[in-house]
């Protein structure tokens, strides 16, 4: 599943040595959840000027070709302490370079970053607010009113400013700030995206601190896992607090209960990554055993072989994995199998036109290995399913690898509504659960013998088996349509700019 997408990864480390070259690591590991463009701004005192100096350096592209030059590590972007981010955006907005992350600026307190995963729900209202008193904007982004919200507070110190803004915006968001002399980590009232704290020992004894979306970038620096920043708490990480171990934290007030998406445990986290405080691997797999249950493979006749398993890669695998064992476990036979290939090198693949544009844009990104799928009764499983386009295609290819039978298993409820918390989604009437009347009719379109999903009940006790911290702690509205905060439907989605 392919088709819904995330804003944004973001990482901040504070008191590291090599600060700029551990970002560029941390958001490698974070690539996944933007691919449109990188940036990272690091904090240093430029002894020349004699003035505290905020460099940063930003591109289009992915995080291995903006920071292709070695220089801007050695030469730019000095300092013990920064912030990065990744990109993804939206038709539009992407063509905007003033919207590349983090933006820097500076006030009369001094220099300010900000990077920002999520969207602001009151955008549009602030944005006007602004407006009309005659503030000009550079960019559309979300972010860059929560630094006019900062530069407007009439707090004198940092944080006080920053609490001033946060106190006037709402939404799905978690933010990095990056000060003069310490490193800000923002997680929304309801903890709808996820936010790490982390650390890594420093050669010298101290503790570099570090923050991300997810920890598997924590692995790629060498860090260790801490803890969540938890649902509407603002962490400030400065000099004291490396020597003492011990960060202040403000807590933003809560209108509503923590709901933290489901999705990203469904598909969009790495499995290696440690989220909502639960290894995303262990509950994905979790709701594989979920699915077993709800859907299992088919029985096949006495002598014949038992059907094979097999994931789309890869966001799917870790859910196969834990479908198939549990499959055998209550007595249906069947054998986990890697029968499609990805190719994880696709990026914008150039089609020319006259080429069956939807076959050959799945068909770079998916092979089949023939030799597993012929003559064999094929269960496929997909983390989601949402336009269903992709899905349709494979089921083809397996097909033409010469499957005797495809019946097609989701480690989800079928999809229903958007989201208006972060992520990217089609529009209703995309999705393709609102294009048919029922489970079957969608069967025949994808050309598959049988189609099943797991149910909410599954998937929310798949997770709460695997995280019993989530019990009544999560946001599942794309599928169940129950929004936990009210959203002003359609016109949002429309005019928020997002990122
Ligand atoms: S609506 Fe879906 S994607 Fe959006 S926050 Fe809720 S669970 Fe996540």
């Amino acid at each position: 599943m392919r088709q819904i997408r995330e804003y944004c990864g973001i990482f901040g480390i504070f008191n590291a040595p090599d600060a700029a070259r551990m970002i560029y690591y941390g958001l490698h590991a974070l690539q996944h959840r933007g691919q449109e463009s990188a940036g990272i701004a690091t904090a240093t005192f430029d002894e020349a000027r004699g003035r505290p100096m905020m460099p940063h350096y930003k591109e289009n592209g992915l995080v291995l070709d903006v920071f292709r030059d070695q220089s801007l590590f050695e030469e730019k972007l000095l300092g013990d302490s920064g912030i990065g981010h990744n990109r993804y955006s939206t038709t539009g907005s992407s063509d905007n370079r003033a919207n590349i992350q983090p933006f820097v600026v500076h006030d009369r307190t001094g220099n300010v970053a900000l990077a920002h995963n999520g969207n602001i729900s009151n955008a549009r209202e602030l944005r006007q607010a602004f407006q009309d008193r005659g503030t000009l904007f550079q960019t559309t982004s979300d972010s860059e009113l929560v630094l006019h919200l900062i530069a407007q507070s009439r707090r004198t110190r940092r944080i006080d400013q920053v609490l001033d803004a946060l106190a006037q915006v709402e939404g799905a968001f978690c933010l990095v700030i990056l000060t003069d002399d310490a490193l800000i980590a923002v997680r929304d009232p309801n903890g709808f995206r996820p936010l790490a704290l982390g650390r890594k020992l420093n050669r010298d004894g101290t503790y570099a601190y570090c923050v991300a979306s997810e920890t598997c970038a924590f692995d790629l620096v060498g860090a260790e896992y801490m803890r969540d920043v938890e649902p509407g708490e603002v962490v400030v990480i400065d000099r004291k607090g490396t020597v003492t171990g011990e960060f202040a934290s403000y807590n933003l007030a809560r209108r509503f209960g923590t709901s933290q998406c489901v999705f990203e445990y469904v598909y969009f986290s790495r499995p290696d990554s440690k989220v909502f405080g639960e290894m995303v691997d262990k509950v994905r797999r979790k709701i594989g055993k979920a699915l077993a249950h709800d859907a299992p493979v088919p029985k096949v006749k006495r002598g014949q072989r038992p059907p094979i398993v097999i994931a789309v890669p890869d966001s799917s695998n870790t859910a196969t994995l834990g479908y198939a064992s549990e499959c055998n476990k209550i007595g249906y036979p069947c054998k986990f199998e890697i029968g499609l290939i990805r190719n994880h090198y696709v990026g914008r693949t150039f089609i020319s036109p006259g080429q069956d544009n939807r076959e050959l844009k799945v068909r770079t990104k998916f092979n089949t290995v023939e030799g597993v799928l012929k003559d064999r009764v094929v269960v496929m499983l997909d983390d989601s399913i949402v336009r269903g386009t992709t899905a349709r295609q494979l089921v083809k290819m397996v097909r033409d690898a010469g499957a005797k039978e495809v019946h097609f298993r989701v480690a989800s409820p079928p999809v229903r509504s958007p989201c208006f918390y972060g992520m990217d989604f089609p529009s209703k009437e995309e999705l393709l659960v609102n294009q048919f009347d029922s489970i079957d009719e969608m069967a025949a379109w994808l050309g598959v013998d049988s189609l099943a999903y797991l149910s909410i009940d599954g998937m929310m006790q798949g997770v709460s088996n695997a995280n019993p911290a989530c019990e009544g702690a999560m946001c599942n509205a794309c599928f169940s349509g129950q929004y936990p905060v009210p959203v002003v439907l359609d016109a949002q989605k429309e005019e928020n700019e997002w990122q």
